[in-house]
């Protein structure tokens, strides 16, 4: 039965992190992707299961949106992204004719495809294994936590911006974890001022320091800041390796030691 096979293909998995938002375009997916690549960089080896069905941002930003995925006797097949490698992906971007195609189903059939995705891909042995989730919490995110929960315990990281709109929504994101068990690993406050590149002053474009606040109020870790960063939106845009172009990355600071959070 699926539950079978997904005991095995996730039997090789040592850490499962949720990443989440309380809404869209906060940079979740690029948390995600920061995340896979500096914990790379610490040595580990990381998959990411791209369960935001409706709109994957994944493959593209790993300049993977034309690989197919193939079925193999344990499942499928996740994409590799590096030649050694060290990072692997799974997204409904993969499975869709045209990478541009919407996803238009009901909350069943997405529920049953997710399920899929946790039981069904042979992701071999990883460190960590991050899971890009919708923006929100949705039947989407309690699908895969309940689908994921047998297997391993569940960390969380909270994206926000440092306004106070985005710091609301992650409030109910606390809620929904304290909720279904999962353990905040600590929020990251993205977009967080600006750094000119031509004179290093940084500003501060949304107000700062919102994610603190809540990660205080909330009794929960802060990871950092990563400041917005039109390099990094660059090369994710054309999914260049950001950490090894730029190994001072400042996504980096704020991500490189969840390896160690958990
Ligand atoms: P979400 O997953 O929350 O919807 P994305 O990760 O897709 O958001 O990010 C939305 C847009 O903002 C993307 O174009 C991305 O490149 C850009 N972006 C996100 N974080 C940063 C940052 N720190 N600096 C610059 N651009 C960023």
């Amino acid at each position: 039965s699926a539950e079978v096979i997904g005991a095995s293909n996730l039997s090789g998995v040592r850490h499962v992190v949720l990443v989440l938002s309380g809404k869209g375009g906060v940079g979740k997916s690029t948390v995600a992707a920061q995340l896979a690549l500096s914990l790379r960089h610490a040595g580990k080896k990381v998959g990411i299961l791209d369960v935001d069905l409706c709109g994957p941002s994944i493959p593209r930003m790993f300049k993977a949106q034309d690989s197919d995925v193939h079925q193999c006797d344990s499942g499928w097949v996740p994409v590799f992204v590096d030649q050694e490698k060290s990072i692997s992906l799974m997204s409904i971007g993969f499975l869709l004719e045209k990478p541009d195609d919407a996803v238009v189903w009901r909350g069943p059939k997405k529920n049953a495809l997710i399920k899929q995705f946790v039981a069904d891909v042979a992701w071999g042995e990883l460190d960590f294994l991050i899971v890009d989730t919708p923006p929100g919490t949705s039947d989407e995110h309690i699908s895969t936590v309940e689908a994921l929960r047998p297997y391993r315990p569940l960390g969380a990281i909270l994206v926000t911006t440092p306004q106070a709109v985005a710091v609301g929504d992650v409030r109910r994101e606390v809620t929904f974890c304290k909720k279904t068990g999962l353990r905040v690993l600590g929020i990251v406050e993205n977009m967080s001022g600006f750094v000119c590149p031509h004179c290093s002053e940084c500003t501060n474009i949304f107000s700062k320091g919102g994610g603190e606040e809540l990660a205080k109020y909330a009794g929960v870790p802060f990871l950092g800041s990563v400041p917005l960063d039109p390099q990094l939106s660059q090369s994710l845009e054309e999914g260049r390796d950001f950490i090894r172009e730029f190994p001072k990355s400042s996504a980096f600071p704020a991500l490189a030691h969840i390896a160690q959070q958990v």
